[in-house]
């Protein structure tokens, strides 16, 4: 498969290339040339299938040739070494638990298959790359915990000091081997910045190969798909009118969704969940995008101002907003709704849902009022325990950390301490 920039500017190349330099040299995001619906039998006897069957068919064509199948094949068992189950609350909602992985938070799919396709391509040690990321908490322990060992990848993540919980401190800073954790004397968005001066410094591309974790990298992005499919596989027999309810930040899961759907997945509607970062929900009442600056939320791994992959959701829609409004629906939440969420999630069927699961339930609530008979599932994009204060101040009921947690909270923090971008630069240097 070859892949063209959205911003139409440069040459189209290769998935390997496209992964290598993670955005377009005209800065344009990757998009894959083509998209090859799969045949019914597929969805038919899904049931008949393993996780890695259904990832290994569904992937294909995105990574072909640059992988062979049976290295392929290999890559997806190892990133699929968890369980990804969906729980029915009721006649009209489920979850599907994406939590399960290394650092309990949907992305270590996506960072482990990235991971492991940048190892392969560096194989014989010529493509070494340094990936640097800005987290605003959970990338950054997926990444980490995904290219941890991998040969011919240094990991340099930069955090904001003080902003992200300590359990996704400890994630990010107690590894070693090639991942070095950056503690940014600022906020997100100044961390963001530092990574997108790098990436135009050609001082720094000169001396080396950087390249981005985020979900506008396309084997972060794609593997992602997944999940849809898996949910399908658990669902179909007993529901017919399935929709997907996604907690929405930058828009890297809701658009693999779609992906899936153009591949023949039979979903009905797509819902972007947002908290009170609503810059697409404001854009389908009115169609006007307007970024903002990005408002802090108890769902803060959602609190992003202008969605980078949101051009590639128009893209798949031919950039017609009609189409865009007839399968995606989007509606935004306040904190205190997000609790109320909880809270009812809580006491009317016994389930912990986490603040971003929480804002996908009312999602699925929305849409269901006008839609009674649909299935809506939401996606549970980490584990509750990740956002403690949060939980146990609404539920009221001490948490047990699982095992994932555990292991991280006994370990050494280590982290340099940056202010500037020319501290960045100079650490990159003389790395
Ligand atoms: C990253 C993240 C999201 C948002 O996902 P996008 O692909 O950026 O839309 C939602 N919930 C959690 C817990 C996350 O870490």
């Amino acid at each position: 498969m070859n892949y063209y920039s959205l911003n139409k500017q440069a040459p189209n190349t290769t998935f390997k290339d496209a992964v290598i330099k993670g955005l377009a040299p005209d800065k344009g995001l990757y998009f894959p040339e083509s998209i090859t619906p799969l045949n019914d039998e597929f969805f038919n006897d899904i049931d008949k299938l393993s996780y890695s069957e259904i990832a290994f068919e569904a992937i294909k064509q995105f990574v072909s040739p640059d992988i062979p199948e049976a290295v392929l094949k290999t890559i997806i068992e190892e990133t699929l070494s968890f369980d990804f189950p969906v729980v029915q609350l009721n006649d009209n909602i489920s979850t599907l638990e994406l939590f399960h992985g290394p650092t309990m938070a949907f992305k270590d799919v996506g960072a482990r298959f990235m991971a492991r396709c940048l190892g392969y391509f560096n194989k014989d040690n010529t493509n070494q790359v340094t990936v640097l990321v800005a987290t605003s908490g959970d990338t950054g322990g997926a990444v980490a915990n995904g290219f941890l060992g991998v040969k011919g990848v240094n990991v340099v993540i930069l955090y904001p000091s003080g902003k992200v919980s300590d359990i996704q401190e400890k994630q990010l800073t107690t590894l070693g081997q090639n991942i070095k954790a950056l503690e940014v004397h600022g906020t997100f968005d100044d961390c963001q910045a530092m990574v997108k001066t790098a990436f135009l410094d050609e001082e720094l591309t000169s001396h080396m190969q950087l390249t981005s974790a985020n979900s506008i990298n396309v084997a972060r992005w794609l593997p992602q798909l997944f999940y849809f499919m898996f949910a399908y596989k658990q669902l179909h027999k007993k529901h017919k009118d399935i929709v997907f309810s996604v907690p929405s930040g930058n828009f890297g899961n809701i658009c693999a969704g779609i992906m899936a759907q153009q591949l023949g997945l039979p979903v009905n509607h797509f819902i972007a969940s947002n908290n009170k970062n609503n810059v697409v929900t404001e854009y389908l009442k009115t169609q006007l995008y307007q970024p903002k600056p990005s408002v802090q939320t108890i769902s803060n791994a959602m609190d992003v101002g202008d969605p980078s992959n949101f051009i590639r959701i128009q893209e798949i829609y031919k950039n017609k907003f009609e189409t865009l409004k007839e399968n995606v629906s989007s509606y935004s939440f306040s904190d205190d709704e997000t609790k109320d969420a909880l809270k009812e999630i809580y006491s009317n069927y016994n389930y912990v849902a986490d603040p971003h699961g929480a804002v996908g339930y009312l999602g699925c609530k929305s849409y269901l009022k006008d839609h009674p008979k649909a299935h809506c599932v939401f996606l549970e994009t980490a584990h509750p325990t990740k956002f403690l204060d949060v939980v146990e101040e609404v539920i009221q009921e001490k948490q047990l950390l699982p095992e994932q947690i555990q292991s991280v909270m006994g370990k050494d923090k280590v982290s340099v301490k940056i202010s500037t971008y020319d501290d960045l630069k100079t650490f990159l240097l003389n790395k």
